[in-house]
């Protein structure tokens, strides 16, 4: 059946008068223009479909096992030593999945453009790694990041701004299997089902654009609402640079995450610090003791009834309790016996461009230049080959 498929296949490509290799998804990028994006990291098994033709190649010898013209929706997992494939066992720890003309991979339902390589792991777990060019990436970042309903200018700004961060992220990431997570630990990333038309526009009239300062990929942090100023990234990271030391935005005013309130249990806030390595009991108040100078919080006094006194960073308590329920680290707090109240301002670090400002920018005629120039001063936009 493979055979008769291959055959066909190159009486195919020969009419066409093309090579296989030249249908292969990718090869006329260079490295540079490819991120690997890890879609899932260390699972036992995943599904794994395939719309059309492709091929199984081992990555380590560049040898091609096998091709066929589809696969239907299988298992995959780790089988002593091997990686299982529906009933297919490959002796390799690293396969990689290319598509043949339009062809496409789903892994657990969601369709990926570009290659997919499977990576065997220690104990029998797999690393799923979306090996697509650095602007389709972008096309399945955005719309998770914003809406596509916003002004063109604004989603211009934040292609340009998810670019660099990419570029910034894939640079450090070079002896890694992976360069990117899916997660919002780099960018929320939903392959080819996250992309819409406004999105896609805007990511292909910034094509290859990024930012540099000092002729340095520029670390360019985003998040969803300043509430008044952009964060100094020093006071989180380690970056120290003119672009990032924070700016007044008065832009983000009408943004639905401008104020929050959040009201939760002591004993809540409890648990979560005892599992993060924390020893207290029986909360009695949570105190600011620090601000810095945009207003977020620097540290913070934990006393318990036994007045046992805890001292912590806004940045760490933040990410302990959850950076979605505490959404920014502007708030006040307000004690309400065995609950307290945060009434905070933002949401998300407040570092580099702010989204709902760059929105509401863009909706004063704002261009994505200027928006970018106003986030990141100093930051100089040039196109990455
Ligand atoms: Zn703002």
């Amino acid at each position: 059946m493979i055979k008769r498929f291959l055959i066909l296949f190159s009486i195919v490509c020969l009419c066409l008068g093309c090579s296989i290799s030249s249908q292969l998804v990718l090869d006329d990028l260079t490295p540079r223009q490819i991120v690997r994006v890890a879609v899932l990291d260390d699972v036992k098994e995943f599904s794994l479909k395939v719309k059309g033709p492709f091929s199984v190649l081992d990555f380590s010898k560049n040898l091609v096992l096998i091709e066929d013209e589809g696969l239907v929706a299988s298992i995959v997992r780790a089988k002593d030593t091997d990686i299982q494939i529906g009933n297919n066992y490959y002796d390799a720890y690293h396969l990689r999945i290319t598509p043949y003309y339009d062809a496409s991979i789903y892994v657990n339902g969601l369709r990926f453009r570009g290659r997919v390589d499977i990576v065997l792991n220690k104990d029998d777990l797999l690393t799923v790694v979306n090996v697509i060019s650095l602007e389709k990436y972008i096309k399945g970042v955005l719309y998770r990041e914003i809406s596509d309903r916003w002004p063109l200018e604004a989603i211009k700004a934040q292609a340009v701004a998810a670019r660099t961060y990419a570029v910034y992220i894939k640079e450090r990431s070079k002896d890694q299997s992976y360069d990117l997570r899916s997660d919002i630990y780099s960018q929320v990333y939903g392959g080819k089902n996250a992309e819409r038309y406004r999105t896609n526009l805007a990511v292909d009239r910034t094509k290859g654009l990024i930012l540099k300062y000092n002729g340095m990929v520029l670390p360019a942090y985003y998040h969803a609402t300043c509430a008044g100023k952009t964060e100094d990234a020093k006071l989180l990271w380690d970056h120290d640079i003119a672009p990032l030391r924070g700016v007044t935005c008065n832009f983000c005013k009408k943004s639905p995450h401008y104020f929050w309130k959040r009201n939760v249990q002591l004993k809540d806030i409890q648990d979560k610090l005892n599992e993060n390595g924390y020893d207290l009991w029986l909360i009695e108040e949570i105190q600011v003791v620090d601000r810095n100078e945009s207003g977020r919080i620097n540290i913070l006094k934990i006393v318990t009834r036994d007045n046992k006194e805890i001292i912590i960073s806004g940045k760490d308590f933040r990410q302990i309790i959850g950076p979605n329920l505490i959404k920014s680290n502007n708030y006040v707090v307000d004690m309400q016996g065995y609950y307290v109240d945060f009434l905070g301002k933002g949401w998300g670090h407040g570092v580099g461009l702010c989204q709902w400002g760059a929105n509401f920018m863009a909706r004063d005629s704002y261009r994505f230049d200027k928006i970018l120039g106003y986030y990141y001063p100093g930051a100089k936009m040039v196109e990455y080959k």
